[in-house]
């Protein structure tokens, strides 16, 4: 009988703590299992994007894809972006939004200092760098000899598959020449950027060649919005090769390049030690 009420009574004492541990865990488990099924793409806060990519650490957004990186998508149809307003670029051109918000408020702050700020070039897709290639490659350069005009395409252009700008968090602001950001207008422009966009999260991509970067020449136009941006480098790093960036007529000098370690990630350093 004492044997019978003592054995009761462990097993009594083993099921409520054990219901407690289990209880605790299995509330971490829902917790994680929750955070892990939020549709990353649906979520329009970047803040909120931020904390789920950053708790499940190897893992990328749903729509992080090798054809997402390649360009290989209609953005025009792709709920995360939108068309940039009127005020904003002359032309219709598509960001994403996360990306789009924090340039309005860059661009909004600049003004209250007398610089204004305009994209004049926004997301590109695979397609459209091709007729930029394309048109590089059998009209603008045809002059020279194949593997010479990669080289002298690749001083401005991407490989397609290889621009940033497919990404939806590139852009160029207020003009694409050099010369226009050394002098006037355009170098309270510039000055304006260097010292404040970083705060936005935007970073000049092609800076200065000086302390070794290697790909496109400097691109005073050209900055990405480095949280997300980032993201996408690293996933570009780990699942694509030279021998993805295919589909059009050069094609083959990629790998002799080696696109992807001299341009891909031939960025401002800051971009690629970014930590988020
Ligand atoms: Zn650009």
């Amino acid at each position: 009988m004492d044997f019978y009420k003592i054995s009761l009574k462990i097993f009594i004492t083993f099921c409520v703590f054990g219901s407690l541990t289990n209880c605790s865990s299995q509330q971490k488990k829902d917790k994680k299992d929750k955070e892990q099924a939020l549709p990353v793409e649906e979520n329009k806060v970047i803040e909120k994007a931020d904390t789920i990519i950053l708790k499940t650490t190897s893992k990328y957004p749903a729509y992080v894809t090798k054809e997402y990186v390649l360009g290989k998508f209609d953005y025009t149809k792709n709920k995360d972006f939108i068309k940039i307003p009127k005020e904003f670029s002359s032309e219709v051109r598509y960001l994403r939004k996360e990306v789009f918000d924090m340039f309005h408020k860059m661009a909004t702050e600049a003004k209250k200092e007398g610089v204004v700020l305009k994209i004049v070039s926004a997301t590109r897709n695979f397609a459209h760098q091709k007729r930029i290639w394309d048109y590089k490659w059998t009209d603008k350069y045809k002059k020279y000899p194949e593997n010479e005009r990669a080289l002298k395409i690749l001083e401005y252009s991407s490989m397609p598959g290889t621009s940033r700008h497919h990404w939806g968090t590139d852009l160029d602001i207020n003009d694409l020449e050099d010369e226009y950001f050394l002098k006037g207008k355009g170098k309270k422009e510039y000055e304006w950027l260097v010292n404040n966009a970083n705060k936005f999260g935007f970073y000049q991509v092609y800076t200065s060649k000086k302390n070794g970067r290697t790909g496109y020449n400097e691109e005073k136009w050209h900055w990405s919005y480095t949280p997300l941006s980032s993201i996408y480098l690293k996933y570009y790093n780990q699942h694509i090769t030279n021998k993805d960036i295919t589909g059009f007529e050069g094609a083959k000098f990629a790998s002799d390049i080696d696109m992807l370690t001299n341009y891909v990630n031939g960025v401002n350093p800051k971009i690629l030690n970014f930590k988020r």
